[in-house]
């Protein structure tokens, strides 16, 4: 993406973050912040400034409980705008080997965390069908599943990522 393309996107998507005063609002109001290196006004004012946010490792730290975008004195979608954000680096390749895993989990077996047997005998024990309602007790689902992510091309996305 060129310098100003993505405060570009996001303006397109309606959510104008040039407005953003730095002020640290949302950095101190942040949860995740708290517990991990990760800085919300970073990633805004690396996003105005169009240096390469796509790559920070932080941009998959947001929980995205939006109180920053409650906070924000511009009222500024910052919780809107990480979601964006993240939604370009994975059209672009860019995703985390976890995240990549998991989606490859979900095309394959129609699960992000597909059923075990320590799982299987916890539901037994608790008196519920060894398999849940999805498509571990109707396997024949799994083939529309994999159809639908293919339709929306998040078969060929998971296998082009590379990051
Ligand atoms: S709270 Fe809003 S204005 Fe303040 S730094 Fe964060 S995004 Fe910018
Ligand atoms: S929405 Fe994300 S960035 Fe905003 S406060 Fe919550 S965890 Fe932090």
């Amino acid at each position: 993406m060129t310098k100003s393309s993505i405060s570009d996107a996001l303006k397109d998507a309606g959510i104008e973050i040039l407005t953003c005063l730095q002020c640290g609002t949302c950095s101190g109001s942040c949860p995740s912040g708290r517990y991990t290196e990760m800085a919300t006004r970073k990633i805004v004012r690396n996003a105005c400034a169009g240096t390469d946010v796509l790559h920070d490792p932080d941009l998959w730290l947001c929980t995205t409980c939006y109180t920053c975008q409650e906070r924000c004195p511009r009222e500024i979608k910052i919780t809107d705008a990480i979601l964006a954000i993240r939604e370009i680096a994975v059209h672009e390749g860019i995703m985390l080997p976890a995240h990549k895993k998991v989606s490859q989990l979900v095309l394959e077996c129609g699960h992000a965390v597909p059923i075990n047997d320590i799982v299987k005998e916890k539901r037994r024990e608790l008196e519920m069908d060894e398999l849940p309602e999805t498509v571990h007790k109707y396997p024949e689902a799994l083939s529309e599943v994999q159809t639908l992510l293919g339709c929306c091309g998040f078969d060929e996305l998971v296998a082009g990522s590379h990051e």
